[in-house]
């Protein structure tokens, strides 16, 4: 060892020893162990079967996603740089023209509707939403996929139009329409995915299609730009499995280029707010290429598996039976659904509150006990539904031991 390089490892011990600075170097830093910061503050850690629900978190990212946040965590980089080379990268590997990381797919149907009202005429991008009169601002879409996310839409100043059939569609352009919304996963509307944007690319009007948490399967990721849609949108923390505050933008180049000039750094834009970090933008990048390393027969099998675990700790019970369910569209994954004789056991939302209430605590899926499911579930009024594609491994075992618990219970 060199005199220069033992002093300077004994430099770095006296600082260490001082309590002083870490990341001497890049890639130096000792590695801390990490505070459980949900035990410091008494936030309470749940069980997962319900799936990927933003107010229970959502996905977990995998530990190569884990990992990928933390390296990208220790360097500085220039954002423009990372946003430019991340957003061709997915391109590439997802098979559309253009590409960006967004906040999450509500982020992106903001952004994505901003590049629609901007695209060719930048100095728009201040007006938004409130100074539009000037500029094309109505959104047609089928009244059957009004939903949750019209604000995100609405946040840049537009007007929805709503239609029923084909005929009202093909007759609601107007010199105003700016873009025409589909919500893929709508359980009403009769126009289908292809004759939305025949018609739509036959008025010159880009198609916005929200498949936010139409993964698996995989091949997803690429159908609706292939389709022709001009912009698809995709949760980065939903079956993807990345940061729970990312999202993907995917399709043409001019309007993802429109969608940035709207979008964090740039101040003056709707999308300011929707700012996206190096760790969160590294971390969607390793999602996809974790995605795109599974497979759906794995991932189907792996769940099917856990649910059949379930199901097996339960099928003595007198009046149980059960089935696993997979929804058409959204969370396209098997779901438990676990029917009983309601005289002889507790109803569905007893035990669901049971067994938040117990240690671990668990979160059933919520359309448990419901008549309405959303996205896809069936009535599950007399009924209990696990979401098991969240759980983390050996969890499934404790949720059956639990559900096992309650309905013995009287
Ligand atoms: C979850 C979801 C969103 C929002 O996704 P975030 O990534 O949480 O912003 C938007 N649209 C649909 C259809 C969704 O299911």
């Amino acid at each position: 060892m060199t005199k220069t390089r033992r002093s300077f490892f004994s430099w770095t011990r006296n600082l260490m020893a001082a309590g002083g600075v870490a990341g001497i170097a890049p890639g130096a830093e000792a590695a801390v162990p990490a505070t459980d910061y949900y035990a410091k503050l008494g936030v309470t850690k749940i069980i997962n079967a319900a799936g990927t629900y933003t107010a229970l978190t959502a996905s977990t990212m995998p530990p190569q996603v884990r990992a990928a946040v933390d390296a990208a965590a220790m360097s500085p980089v220039r954002l423009a740089e990372l946003q430019q080379k991340s957003g061709e990268y997915i391109a590439r590997r997802l098979r559309c023209e253009a590409a960006m990381v967004t906040a999450g797919a509500s982020a992106a149907l903001t952004l994505g509707t901003a590049a629609c009202m901007t695209v060719g005429n930048r100095a728009a991008v201040a007006l938004l939403p409130l100074e539009v009169d000037g500029l094309k601002n109505e959104v047609i879409v089928q009244k059957g996929h009004r939903y949750g996310y019209d604000h995100a839409i609405r946040n840049c100043g537009t007007r929805f139009v709503e239609v029923e059939t084909l005929a009202q569609y093909e007759a609601a352009f107007t010199p105003k329409t700016v873009m025409c919304h589909f919500f893929n996963a709508a359980e009403h509307g009769q126009i289908s995915r292809e004759d939305w944007v025949r018609v739509a690319h036959a008025h010159g009007v880009p198609c916005f299609n929200d498949a936010a948490a139409d993964v698996p399967p995989i091949s997803n990721l690429w159908a609706y730009t292939q389709m022709g849609f001009d912009l698809v949108t995709f949760s980065g923390g939903k079956g993807i499995r990345g940061p729970q505050n990312a999202g993907l933008l995917l399709g043409r180049k001019d309007l993802i280029e429109a969608a940035t000039w709207s979008s964090s750094p740039r101040d003056e834009t709707v999308g300011r707010g929707m700012k996206v970090a190096k760790e969160q933008i590294v971390g969607m990048v390793a999602a996809v290429d974790w995605f795109l390393s599974q497979t759906d027969e794995g991932m189907q099998a792996e769940f099917r598996a856990r649910a059949e675990r379930i199901a097996a700790r339960l099928k003595d019970i007198p009046g149980v039976t059960y089935e696993i369910f997979v929804p058409p569209l959204a969370n396209a994954i098997p779901h438990l659904l676990i029917r009983y004789d309601q005289a002889k056991h507790r109803p569905p939302l007893e035990i669901s509150a049971a067994l938040r209430a117990g240690t671990p605590s668990i979160e059933l899926n919520p359309a448990t006990g419901r008549r309405s499911g959303s996205a896809g579930l069936p009535n599950a009024e007399d009924a209990i539904i696990v979401g098991v594609w969240m759980l983390q491994p050996g969890e499934d075992v404790i949720v059956a031991n639990r559900l096992r618990q309650a309905l013995l219970a009287v």
